[in-house]
């Protein structure tokens, strides 16, 4: 699986830096008010884990799974494989990502979450490309600005592989070429 890596652009001890001051911002920001994280998978699953563990607030969360990708590309289509979220009328709520690309994801969700009654609405990613955008939207807090490549690993996946790897790494083109499997 390493040998799929051309290089690493975060490693663990960098992600986890950062992350202690993203999440002091946060903490800092909703400190007395009621708070409802919630986190969109399967992307964002080691993101949050290390993220919220680090925010000792009273919060909750909830996860929402959607799917946009397919290997390399965006598809453009947002779609939703559940239909039901908690209520969060009158509370807070912040959408944590993995990665802001195009924005069809964080726009499709941020529209259908809008309508849910709650107090405020920000997001939160690890990764936000440098591409122009096809949907107007950003990220309240971005952890790394990062260039247009694509990346695999602590939670992010090439056809649902490496997301284990525990830093944030560009696939090389054999990878690519290969599809699926590691090697
Ligand atoms: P957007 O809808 O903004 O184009 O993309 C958001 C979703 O596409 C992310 O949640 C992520 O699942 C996927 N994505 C975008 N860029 C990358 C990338 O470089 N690597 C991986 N593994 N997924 C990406
Ligand atoms: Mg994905």
């Amino acid at each position: 699986m390493l040998e799929d890596i051309e290089k690493v652009l975060f490693h663990e001890s960098t992600i986890l830096s950062r992350l202690d001051e993203l999440a002091h911002e946060i903490t800092t920001d909703y400190r007395g008010k009621d708070l409802t994280v919630i986190a969109i998978l399967n992307g964002s699953f080691v993101f949050m884990a290390d993220l919220l563990r680090r925010v000792p607030l009273p919060l909750q969360v909830e996860c929402l799974s959607v799917s946009s990708y397919h290997g390399t590309r965006t598809t453009g289509q947002v779609n939703f494989r559940q239909t039901t979220l908690a209520d969060f009328r009158n509370r807070h709520v912040l959408l944590l990502d993995d990665i802001l690309d195009s924005g069809h994801t964080l726009h499709a969700i941020g529209t259908r979450l809008s309508e849910g009654g709650a107090l405020s609405l920000r997001t939160c990613v690890l990764l936000r490309k440098r591409v122009e955008r096809e949907r107007e939207v950003d990220a309240d807090y971005v952890a790394f600005d990062i260039p247009n490549e694509f990346v695999v690993g602590y939670g992010l996946d090439y056809n649902e592989n490496y997301r284990n790897l525990p830093f944030v790494g560009v696939l090389n083109e054999a990878a690519i070429q290969r599809g699926a499997k590691p090697a």
